[in-house]
């Protein structure tokens, strides 16, 4: 984290990686800005033009931060870099808020906006799992149903998965039902014709061999595997984990999708590359409009 040693440092990591605007244009004259240094504002430099002869003369400036990922953020580059890196390694977020000294609910924000990267970089996989030869565990878990003292009952969220064996690539999606209507949609979406499915024996997956795909399913009432050795661990172990990873407090219902985002993207890239691909995904998201 040399980067964050000083404010030129961060600056030219965070140009070099594209997350901040190289050039930009006067709003006046069209002109290339210059970036000059600046006392006033937190971030040490802003870009200005300054045409002080003429009929046009004009003096603009504009934050470096502009049309950037930084925009939104109440914190300082390093700051916000160093939030970024931790959240990617998985620090908690309770000692990035004592390392940064942060407000709770700046915290949080910041998070929901990382958790957001997420999401919109998963959207953009629209990529098939499966395919001849390859098997695919699928299945649907409610999570957060809790039965709280009084014996009240709070409603959990259906989640249903896929997972392709030997190799990272998966998708999750919350859903309303577990239905075969709102199940085969996914399916015939996201997972290629002539993969083997492997499922439970739910009545939803019953007409997978009419729509293309092997089908094999483990009847887990009397078996682990079936009769030709297949099973659904992977994909059960997957949700293990995802329930050991949700927040356990006020878990509201329309951020399940960027959580499982956090999640599936976690599950997708190692410790070593999370920070770096994240940057990138970044970067992508912003590059549309820098
Ligand atoms: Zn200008």
């Amino acid at each position: 984290m040399n980067i964050l040693s000083n404010k030129e440092g961060t600056l030219d990591w965070l140009r070099e990686k594209k997350l901040i605007t190289l050039e930009r244009s006067c709003p006046v004259c069209d002109d290339d800005m210059r970036l000059t240094e600046t006392r006033d504002r937190y971030d040490g430099l802003k870009w200005t033009c300054k045409k002080r002869k003429g009929v046009d003369r004009h003096s603009k400036e504009c934050s470096i931060r502009k049309d950037s990922w930084f925009e939104n953020s109440n914190l300082s580059l390093p700051e916000t870099v160093k939030f970024t890196y931790w959240w990617c390694m998985g620090i908690s977020q309770k000692l990035i808020i004592q390392q940064l000294q942060l407000s709770d609910h700046t915290s949080v924000d910041w998070a929901m906006f990382c958790r957001e990267v997420c999401l919109e970089s998963l959207n953009n996989q629209q990529n098939q799992l499966g395919g001849p030869g390859k098997f695919v565990e699928i299945d649907e878990c409610k999570i957060g149903k809790r039965k709280y003292n009084r014996g009240h009952i709070v409603e959990g969220q259906w989640v249903f998965g896929g997972i392709e064996r030997d190799s990272r690539r998966s998708f999750l999606f919350a859903v309303e039902d577990r239905s075969e209507k709102t199940l085969l949609r996914l399916i015939l979406q996201r997972i290629a014709p002539e993969t083997t499915i492997i499922s439970d024996c739910w009545k939803s997956y019953s007409n997978l061999s009419k729509h293309g795909y092997q089908h094999e399913t483990v009847n887990h009432s009397v078996e682990f595997k079936n009769a030709n050795g297949y099973h659904t661990n992977t994909i059960e172990g997957h949700w293990r984990h995802l329930k050991a990873s949700l927040p356990q407090y006020s878990r509201k219902k329309e951020h399940y999708e960027s959580y499982l985002a956090e999640f599936l993207y976690r599950y997708q890239h190692t410790d070593e590359e999370m920070f770096l691909s994240f940057i990138d995904d970044v970067a992508k998201m912003y590059n549309k409009t820098l």
